[in-house]
């Protein structure tokens, strides 16, 4: 029951992060391995993507590299970037 429910819960979570990629545009370029990461330059996918943030290039995506994460918590608690 308890394992049901979250798995239920995190496919919703999955539901609503994809149709926020789609209405920012980056969806699709995710889908189709032409989006990188803004840190590392590395192909971004919906498999490898921590995050994402707005910024003047549009949308910055952020994979799951430990790096990446770092540097994007670095930038949060910096406030050089607001999500
Ligand atoms: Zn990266």
């Amino acid at each position: 029951m308890e394992h049901r429910e979250t798995t239920e819960l995190s496919a919703v979570l999955e539901k609503d992060l994809e149709q926020a990629l789609d209405a920012l545009g980056v969806l699709e370029p995710l889908r189709a391995g032409q989006a990188c990461c803004r840190f590392c330059r590395q192909t971004a996918t919906l498999a490898n993507l921590f995050g994402y943030y707005p910024d003047v290039e549009g949308v910055a995506l952020v994979c799951d590299s430990p790096t990446c994460i770092r540097t994007l918590m670095d930038l949060l608690r910096t406030g050089d970037v607001k999500l």
